[in-house]
């Protein structure tokens, strides 16, 4: 049996989702480059793009991108919500909507009808397979569909961003952002 003083600290687990993004904050993510390395020795990825794992298991840290455009994005939202400790919103979609909620003004019937039946290339109906996801009548913040416990602003947020909550998360700290690595843009 192991030296409970010397066997290693068990690794905490890390989901990622993308919803109604544009995979811009996952790229944000890859970039911390190098600092993958360090973090995979910590940290083992549950459901994510980055290892295929369909389904959340329980888990520490959860980070979303996207905001919640259909019922498949509120499925897998509520999903991630109900297994992880902590939930951090990810970029400006998953905080306000993002470029994907500029469509929140507009009748979702009448913009089906536009691109299906009278645009360029107009099918002969609106697809309505039962596989496809409900269309919600406007992209919600993910904040509106559950309780999140952190948010990092940016579009997307830098690599460091990331990296700095991450880190102050797996190490039990308050996280926190200073100045020059907060950004909206
Ligand atoms: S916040 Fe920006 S980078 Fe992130 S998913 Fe939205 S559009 Fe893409």
């Amino acid at each position: 049996m192991p030296d409970p003083a010397t066997a290693p600290a068990p690794k905490i687990r890390i989901a990622t989702a993308s919803l109604a993004g544009c995979f811009g904050c996952h790229m944000s993510l890859l970039d911390i480059d190098e600092r993958l390395f360090e973090l995979v020795k910590v940290a083992d990825f549950d459901r994510s793009p980055i290892d295929d794992i369909k389904h959340c298991g329980a888990c520490d840290i959860a980070l979303i991108e996207g905001g919640v455009c259909n019922a498949d994005n509120a499925r897998v939202l509520r999903e991630l919500r109900n297994h992880a400790k902590i939930l951090v919103a990810v970029g400006a979609c998953a905080i306000n909507g993002g470029l994907p909620a500029m469509r929140n003004h507009l009748d979702v019937g009448a913009l089906l009808k536009q691109v299906y039946l009278e645009g360029d290339g107009a099918a002969a109906r609106v697809p309505d397979d039962p596989e496809l996801p409900l269309l919600f009548d406007k992209v919600y913040p993910v904040n509106e569909i559950v309780r999140v416990d952190y948010f990092i602003p940016g579009c997307p947020p830098s690599a460091d961003a990331i990296w700095k909550i991450l880190n102050d998360l797996i190490l039990g700290r308050m996280p926190r952002l200073e100045h020059q690595l907060l950004h909206y843009d």
